[in-house]
């Protein structure tokens, strides 16, 4: 079994029985493949006498898009899983335990995580989550923090700047979110009565020249190593609890890039309330917690910082450099609002799509919910380096409206 090939339900059942200490000796499990099978599997994999359960992840060699295959590294793999052992160092609590990972098969066994929703079906189910902006801001300042030159030695984190290098990953980014929606691509996917919306993406030249500085700076910055696809569909959820899970995108990139995704999927499902909320009233009422929850991501990630920056920084000339925090953290606000617009505008435009707003049924309300997520998609990214405070970005989801 131990050559690479995909596996199957049964054999996925011997694998998780070999595991030690999680199921008794011959125990009867179940195996179900829950992923959605574009690129990696995913086996959930249970015992049928006793509550233990598992999950294994195994990457596939391809990626399915739009109806071809191309080749994709099984590497992601040991990213994903180193990723998640490293963000469950820095952020205990908020990712899956790792229980094994196999190189040969490219397969992850972690904790199964299903008593949690996935954010994305939560939000559009209508539900809040009041702790998720303290959980999540601890994620980003932990492993933003700790994995960059200001909070770990200098010549170890070159070292593993190494050990994340992910081209292959980079490049669906820098095709699918920096390059593809501002031109005529193969790859776009947008509705036919958008057209007018994709036409004026690709002449505008001034959207593109900060386009491209953003794409620049994830090609160049290696600030903090990224989980590099923090959007609501890679987050677990329930009232108490937070869980990250997919950071096969893992790689040393600007900070702005994960709070900027983060920030984005709230911004789409903020432009989708018309259709998920019954009346005016409570659609401005789940916008009005939307934007609440973004502010406070904000805050408290920039409070948390401050406070690691504080007691850990290991960058002495920064530290005696009076104003470096407050520049450092205004440049991280300013990549936030730009990556978080540009994030927007490719779940429009681009080859994937948000069920948020895919899912509209009526035409004419899913029309307007693509053209209120471009106008603030755009205009965050116009806004990204002339902004001083997260109200800007606030400001432009209210006054799109
Ligand atoms: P992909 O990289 O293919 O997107 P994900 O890691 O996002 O894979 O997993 C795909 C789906 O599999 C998730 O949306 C979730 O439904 C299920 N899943 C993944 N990890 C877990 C887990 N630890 N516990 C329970 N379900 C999981
Ligand atoms: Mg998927
Ligand atoms: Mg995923
Ligand atoms: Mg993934």
């Amino acid at each position: 079994m131990s050559a690479y090939h995909p596996l199957n339900e049964k054999e996925a059942i011997e694998i998780a029985l070999t595991l030690e200490g999680v199921f008794a000796p011959g125990a009867k499990l179940v195996s179900r493949e829950i992923g959605d099978g574009n690129l990696n599997l995913v086996f959930h994999i249970s015992d049928t006498q006793s509550s233990q359960s598992i999950i294994l992840k195994q990457a596939l060699p391809y990626a399915k898009v739009v109806g071809e295959s191309w080749p994709l590294t099984l590497d992601r793999a040991r990213i994903e899983s180193e990723a998640l052992i490293l963000e469950g160092e820095l952020a205990p609590g908020l990712v899956p335990k790792v229980y094994k990972y196999d190189a040969e098969l490219a397969l992850t066994v972690m904790e199964d995580l299903s008593d949690h929703v996935i954010m994305r079906q939560g939000l559009i189910s209508n539900n809040r989550y009041p702790l998720f902006a303290e959980h999540i801001s601890t994620f980003l300042a932990q492993t933003l923090f700790f994995t960059s030159d200001l909070g770990m030695n200098q010549q170890s984190k070159k070292l593993r700047v190494r050990d994340f290098i992910n081209p292959e990953l980079c490049k669906i980014t820098e095709d699918l979110i920096f390059d593809d929606p501002y031109k005529d691509a193969e790859t776009n996917n947008f509705e036919e009565v958008i057209r007018d919306e994709a036409q004026a993406l690709w002449g505008d030249g001034s959207l593109h020249f900060e386009v491209a500085l953003l794409r620049e700076k994830f090609l160049t910055h290696a600030q903090a190593l990224l989980h590099g696809d923090l959007h609501t569909g890679s987050i677990f959820i329930k009232s108490d609890s937070t869980k990250i899970i997919d950071p096969e995108f893992a790689y040393y990139g600007p900070m702005g890039f994960d709070i900027g995704a983060i920030i984005a999927n709230l911004l789409l499902n903020y432009s989708s309330r018309e259709h998920w909320n019954s009346d005016a009233a409570s659609t401005d009422e789940y916008r009005t917690y939307l934007l609440e929850t973004i502010r406070d991501i904000w805050t408290k990630f920039e409070a948390k910082f401050r406070v690691l920056w504080a007691e850990h920084c290991e960058d002495s000339l920064a530290k005696s450099a009076p104003g470096y925090l407050d520049d450092y953290l205004r440049r991280v606000l300013q990549d936030t609002i730009g990556f978080a617009g540009c994030k927007m505008v490719r779940r429009i435009v681009g080859l994937a799509h948000v069920a948020d707003i895919d899912k509209i049924t009526d035409a004419s309300t899913r029309e307007q919910a693509q053209r209120l997520a471009l106008s603030i998609g755009k205009s965050l990214i116009r806004l990204n380096r002339r902004a001083a405070s997260i109200e800007e970005l606030i400001e432009k989801a209210q006054s799109s409206i």
